[in-house]
């Protein structure tokens, strides 16, 4: 894996979302030992300590040394709305200004403490982002620039804070194209999975892509595995063309392709993303041509209703975008299933809130 870049904001450096290797060597050269780079680590991602000056095991001067060096935080929590399901979603600042959002999603499924069985964080990777999804909020604000691995690990210590019982799962599916972002995403999973932090373990982080192939290739070929989510939407080129312009680049061909390729290497199943619009990708046709490339190899299919972007006045086909109707949606998952494809609908988590990727970043903005 390539060093991810450590001067995404000009100013002192991050010391979150540095690998441990890459600390150690970094304390070398500045006449530190060794061993301290491990006391850092540990207050960082098992203690979680939110200030380096608090952590008493260093030595005094060891601490005013880091104080100049580097900044301890490198997210900074702007607002927390909470949505009656449970579903939370944060507003965090950047060093620069700029803004990202996570959203943490209790599953459906309680546990007998009242807690819900899974937390999951879906976790941004860029500010804004230039795919230019039709149907995204997230790409009416550009791409501002991509995450470091500091801002993408802090986004789930922040988080965590924030709900009652450990995070269980992340999802690299917030604002951004995480495979644009590669070096610094993988850097950040290398924290989040390393056997010393336990933070979460490789098979409950996802990475989902809206199809960028040579990203799905490399990540194929790692040593830490995590789960593959593609973005599909279409069963054709055509109308995945027309929702997504990256279609054209990476054609669909070619992404099942590069998708069997992933699994071959992992033998771990992918997740084809669908969202459902009315009378552009919810037909008979679609159904069975949509079980056909599930049926390739094993998948599961997450159905998901559209979330309306009207606020951000679309213009062409993105303002014609419907959500397919209640019973069209019912109808579409049943003769899925009837084609024995394993279905998942993922609900309006956070209907209340907006909870859809981009739209609390973009009201700020405007
Ligand atoms: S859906 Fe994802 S890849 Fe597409 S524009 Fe939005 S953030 Fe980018």
């Amino acid at each position: 894996m390539a060093k991810a870049k450590r001067d995404v904001v000009p100013g002192k450096l991050e010391i979150k979302g540095i690998p441990l290797p890459e600390l150690e060597a970094m304390f070398i050269e500045v006449g530190e030992r060794k061993f301290r780079a491990q006391q850092v680590y540990d207050a960082l991602y098992i203690n979680r300590v939110d200030d380096l000056q608090s952590v008493q095991v260093l030595p005094l001067a060891f601490r005013e040394k880091l104080a100049e060096m580097f900044r301890t935080e490198s997210v900074t929590l702007n607002t927390v709305q909470d949505s009656e399901d449970g579903t939370k979603k944060f507003l965090f600042d950047l060093e620069d200004k700029r803004s990202v959002e996570s959203v943490l999603i209790p599953s459906e499924m309680i546990e007998e403490d009242g807690h819900a069985r899974r937390r999951t964080l879906c976790i941004s990777t860029q500010v804004g982002c230039n795919l230019g999804c039709i149907f995204c909020a997230t790409a009416t604000l550009k791409l501002g620039r991509n995450l470091s691995s500091g801002e993408i690990v802090d986004q789930f210590l922040q988080a965590q804070k924030h709900s009652p019982k450990p995070l269980t799962n992340i999802v690299f599916m917030g604002m951004g194209e995480p495979m644009n972002n590669y070096d610094a995403v993988f850097q950040a999973t290398q924290i989040f999975t390393d056997q010393r932090t336990k933070m979460i373990a490789p098979r409950r982080i996802t990475l989902s892509t809206a199809g960028v192939i040579p990203g799905i290739v490399r990540m194929a070929d790692e040593k830490q595995i995590i789960k593959l989510a593609v973005s599909l939407h279409a069963t054709t080129q055509e109308v995945r063309e027309q929702l997504m312009p990256i279609a054209k680049k990476y054609q669909l061909k070619d992404l099942i392709e590069s998708i069997e390729y992933y699994y071959r290497k992992t033998r771990k199943s992918v997740t084809y993303e669908y969202i459902l619009f009315n009378g552009l990708n919810d037909s008979l046709d679609d159904v069975r041509r949509l079980a056909k490339l599930a049926r390739r190899m094993p998948t599961k299919v997450n159905v998901i209703p559209f979330h309306d972007i009207g606020f951000t006045h679309p213009e062409g086909l993105a303002a014609e975008l419907q959500p397919a109707t209640p019973e069209k949606f019912q109808w579409f998952i049943k003769k899925l299933r009837d084609e024995g494809v394993k279905v998942f609908v993922r609900s309006s988590s956070g209907e209340d809130i907006d909870a859809a990727c981009g739209q609390l970043a973009l009201s700020r903005e405007n």
